[in-house]
Formats: C-alpha cells, structure tokens, sequence
C-alpha cells in the first residue's frame, strides 16, 4: 500500500490524482488538502477516508467540521495545517497539486521529513529549486514531476546516463492565441483565453499558457529538475500536443514521449515510478492523425516567454519576481481588472524595478514576493 497526501485535491490534478487512486487499491489517501471548495472537499473525505483534512480559511474548516461532525478526520487550517499534513508520519509521497507560491513551505518541510514529492507546484521549484533540489539530494528524497513536459524528459532519461544528454527540447503547444499578432491580442476577454487547444487545466494555468508564461516557468523548471544550463534547453512549438518533450544524446540521438494530451499518465507514472500500470483511456492512433508539425515560439508577440528567459538568465530572486508578479497579473485579468497584453507588462515593471538577491532564502524568496504584490497593488487596485 503506497500512502498519499494531496495538496490542491479539488483542482486539476488533485481530482485526476484521486482518480488515478480510485483505480489503484494499492493507493491509500491519508491526507487532503484544498483552499475554499468545502462541498468538493467533503465528498472527497466521505470518499478516501484521509485522517487530515486542510483547507485554507477558518471559515471553511468550521464549514467542513460541520458537514463531517459524523466522520473520525482531523481537520486543520492554513500554512500551519498544510505544514501539518506535508509532515505527518504516515504518508509517504506528497503530491503538490497546489497552485503557486504558497507550496514552498510545504514542500521544504516534506523533504525535510523525507517524503518524496510528485510536484505538480512548477512554482515551488521555479522561485525556490536552488533550495529544493540540494535538500531533496541531502535527504535522500525523489522529486517526481507530475508536469508531462517534464515527465516526457524523465521518461526520455530513462537508462540514459545525464552526461550523455545535449539538450533538452520542451514541447508547446503554443496556447489558444498562436499565430496571432500583438494587435489582435489587444482586446482578448478572459473566456478566449481560459480556451486552452489541447489540454483541460486550472485557470491560472490556462492563462499561462495563453501568454506563454507558463513555458517559460517550465523551462526554468527543467534547469532545477534535470540541473541543466538554460543554454541547453530549447522550447519548440508542437500546436499537436503529442510529442510531450524531448532528449536529444550527444551523438545526435534524440528519444520523445508521445501521448494523448492526458494529464493522467504523468500522474500516474509519477506516483508508481519505476513501474508502469495500465491506464485505460484514448490512444494516439497515428494514421488519424496524419502529421505533426513544430515551429519556433514567437517570442516578440508573446512577451511573457521572453521576460522568463530573462529572469531566468538572471537567476536568483529574479524568478521569483516574474513569478509573483505573473500570479498577481493573471488574477487581475481573470477579474476583469486589466487586459490580456498588460499580464507581460506588469511582469516587465516588476522586474525593472526590482533590486536583485544572488541566493535568497525562503523569507528573502517571500518578501521579494510582497514587494511585487505591493507594487502591483499601489498601480492597479
Ligand atoms: P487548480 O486551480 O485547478 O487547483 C488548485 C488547487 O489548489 C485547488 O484544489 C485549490 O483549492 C487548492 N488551493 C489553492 N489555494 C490553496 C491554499 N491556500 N491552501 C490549500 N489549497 C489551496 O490548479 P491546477 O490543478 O491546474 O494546477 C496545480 C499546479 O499544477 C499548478 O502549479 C500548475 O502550474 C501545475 N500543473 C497543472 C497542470 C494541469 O493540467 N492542470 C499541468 C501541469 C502542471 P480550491 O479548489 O478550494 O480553490
């Protein structure tokens, strides 16, 4: 019986990991994590039975006590509660379906206790992986990537030796708006770009995909996960979604991971690495599909991938800027508060005005995110 805790389970991933459990008997949930959805988080309990519950306001745990006053779980709140759960003796792998910034602490207190992380949290390891990754070394913990980019390389890695790689080449699907101009995205609404082409996810992710952020965030996940120079990672536009990502050898080789665009496989390969388990589901049948084709992304349209190669290249606090400042950004365009270009914008102001740390440390990390917050805040709300 392998045992799981979920952060983020009545997202994207959190409901396609439970469904991945439902059909695995030998995964047991022990803990759950959400932030205000009390009805899909009580049917969750009734369902996998976890001993902890976490969601992230007083009010929806008093909610939730009520619903479950005739179930034996525990229920706690907030940061602490979710340090609770990444802590708690009994799991053995923690899954980071959470969305943003707030799964750093979590994370860093799993590995501390050694658990490994299926991490879906690109965020964690975008603003933190130089803390992460050597921790996770020390403590002997394995972070297993959930993202089918990065799960496409490490399916790809597999039997390889790392000196032997040349690059690393990440599949996009070029979002909803490819082949656009700067002028036609200028009156983008929200409902266009919460239309993502290939894939069903959680709307901050959408979004980012939308403007090519989150390319740019799975690059500089790649550098902390495979430890490999931004020199050597390349983004190609694949708008097909089947190739997931890509190895290219020294000797000129290059091994992909093809699928349909179902999150569920990085998922599960994730929770039973190194096996492999039959996941029923729609196959890629090539002679329907005809053709694949790829192209370079347009980095002048879509600005956010260009600013992320730059906080990238400059490393330290820097990323966690781009990143604070893109959470913020997108929640105001999904409010209605400003336009779809003004996303790449607010990061560009964030960045130019921030005074960069070489190697911040969580609090260093977390006041880098105020202060773009705070920034935001004093021009836009
Ligand atoms: P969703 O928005 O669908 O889900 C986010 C989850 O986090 C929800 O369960 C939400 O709870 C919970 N949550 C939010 N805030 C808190 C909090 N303060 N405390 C506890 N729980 C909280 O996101 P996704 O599933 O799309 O994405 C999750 C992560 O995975 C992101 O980092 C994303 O980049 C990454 N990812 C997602 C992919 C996808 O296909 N969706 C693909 C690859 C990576 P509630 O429902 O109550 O708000």
């Amino acid at each position: 019986m392998k045992k799981l805790a979920i952060l983020g389970s009545t997202g994207s991933i959190g409901t396609q990991t439970l469904e991945i459990v439902r059909e695995n008997a030998d995964l047991q949930v022990v803990a759950l994590a959400a932030g205000t959805n009390v009805e899909l988080l009580e049917k969750q309990v009734r369902e996998f039975k976890p001993r902890l519950v976490c969601m992230q306001t007083e009010s929806a745990c008093k909610d939730l006590a009520t619903r479950l006053q005739d179930m034996r779980v525990e229920i706690v709140c907030g940061m602490d509660g979710l340090i609770q759960i990444a802590e708690m003796e009994e799991s053995e792998i923690l899954v980071t379906a959470i969305v943003g910034m707030i799964g750093i602490r979590p994370t860093i207190a799993a590995i501390k206790k050694k658990k490994d992380i299926a991490l879906a949290n690109k965020e964690t390891l975008v603003t933190a992986g130089h803390i992460i990754m050597p921790l996770a070394a020390e403590m002997g913990v394995s972070i297993l990537p959930v993202d089918s980019e990065h799960s496409a390389i490490f399916q790809s890695m597999q039997g390889e030796k790392k000196e032997r790689i040349h690059k690393l080449l990440i599949t996009a699907s070029g979002g909803p708006f490819r082949g656009r101009t700067k002028e036609q995205l200028a009156n983008i609404q929200v409902e266009d770009a919460l239309k993502h082409p290939n894939w069903a996810m959680g709307s901050k992710i959408t979004i980012d995909s939308a403007t090519l952020v989150n390319k740019g965030l799975e690059v500089m996940e790649a550098k902390w996960l495979f430890d490999m120079d931004l020199d050597r990672i390349q983004v190609v536009v694949h708008p097909q979604s089947i190739i997931h990502s890509m190895v290219e050898y020294v000797d000129g080789g290059i091994i992909a991971q093809l699928g349909t665009p179902d999150m569920k496989l990085p998922i599960q390969y994730a929770l039973f690495y190194p096996d492999r388990r039959p996941m029923a589901g729609k196959r890629v049948d090539f002679y329907e599909l005809g053709s694949i084709t790829f192209e370079k992304p347009d980095m002048e349209t879509f600005t956010g991938l260009k600013l992320a190669m730059r906080a990238a290249g400059e490393g330290g606090s820097m990323p966690t800027v781009f990143n604070a400042a893109n959470e913020k950004a997108v929640s105001l365009f999904l409010n209605r508060k400003i336009r779809f270009l003004q996303i790449p914008e607010i990061i560009e102001m964030c960045m130019d005005s921030h005074k960069r740390i070489a190697n911040p440390d969580v609090n260093q990390i977390l006041t880098a995110e105020q202060e773009a917050y705070d920034l935001i805040r004093t021009k836009f709300e």
